[in-house]
């Protein structure tokens, strides 16, 4: 079962994972009063179980409450990849420096955990690994020892971090795993795992898939 993306943000709150405020309308009135209430510069976004949602027009950030509803009245008509978009989140918006991935999973062919991160994040995984596999780290995890600090920041530099990106993330990435063990996930993934212009790593898009 997959998870909304609405709904990853609120487990990954719950577990202490860096998130945006983020809060669901199904109506372009309800987009606007969630825009109000966020304040200044929001992110409508789509919510359906695919990805690629921004390059089919839904993810739009909006300065006002008024833009906010516009966009949802254009993303609540939309259909992405034969899914018809019913709801929206918005988001408090985030000023991107750069953008990271980061999942962990259950890989069933092996039947062990999988981790894979990079620093290029942003696009979708399977581009990813088409384009520039070489820049998707892909790190077995023990179940036994899962994911600690030491392991985190293993990840991170085989993912292309520097050392000091690497201490950020690392903590980040323990607390995902802890999502992933406790509520007994075959998914969780980042993509884009942010650093902001103002230093902080958030998680902008999560997915989650549970048992
Ligand atoms: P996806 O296309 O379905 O994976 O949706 P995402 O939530 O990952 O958003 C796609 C892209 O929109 C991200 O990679 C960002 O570049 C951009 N984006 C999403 N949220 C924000 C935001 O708060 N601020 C800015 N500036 N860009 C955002
Ligand atoms: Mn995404």
């Amino acid at each position: 079962m997959d998870l909304y993306e609405y709904q990853a943000r609120d487990l990954f709150e719950s577990y202490g994972v860096p998130v945006l405020q983020g809060l669901i309308a199904d109506t372009p009135a309800e987009a606007a009063a969630a825009a109000a209430k966020i304040g200044g510069t929001v992110v409508v976004k789509a919510q359906v179980k695919v990805g690629g949602r921004g390059k089919a027009g839904g993810v739009k950030l909006a300065h006002t409450p008024e833009e906010a509803a516009t966009a949802a009245e254009a993303i609540l008509q939309l259909t992405i990849k034969g899914h018809k978009v019913n709801r929206v989140m918005v988001a408090q918006g985030a000023a991107i420096d750069k953008e990271y991935y980061f999942s962990v999973l259950l890989d069933r062919s092996n039947r062990t955990f999988l981790s894979l991160c990079s620093v290029e994040g942003g696009m979708e995984i399977e581009q990813l690994a088409e384009e520039r596999p070489e820049a998707l780290a892909k790190i077995a995890i023990d179940a036994i020892h899962g994911i600690d600090l030491a392991k985190a920041k293993e990840i991170a530099i085989a993912g292309g971090f520097d050392a000091e990106v690497a201490d950020k993330v690392a903590p980040v990435f323990v607390k995902l795993y802890e999502v992933f063990v406790k509520e007994d996930a075959t998914l969780v993934e980042v993509n884009p795992l942010i650093l902001s212009k103002s230093g902080e790593i958030i998680a902008l898009d999560g997915k989650v898939s549970l048992d």
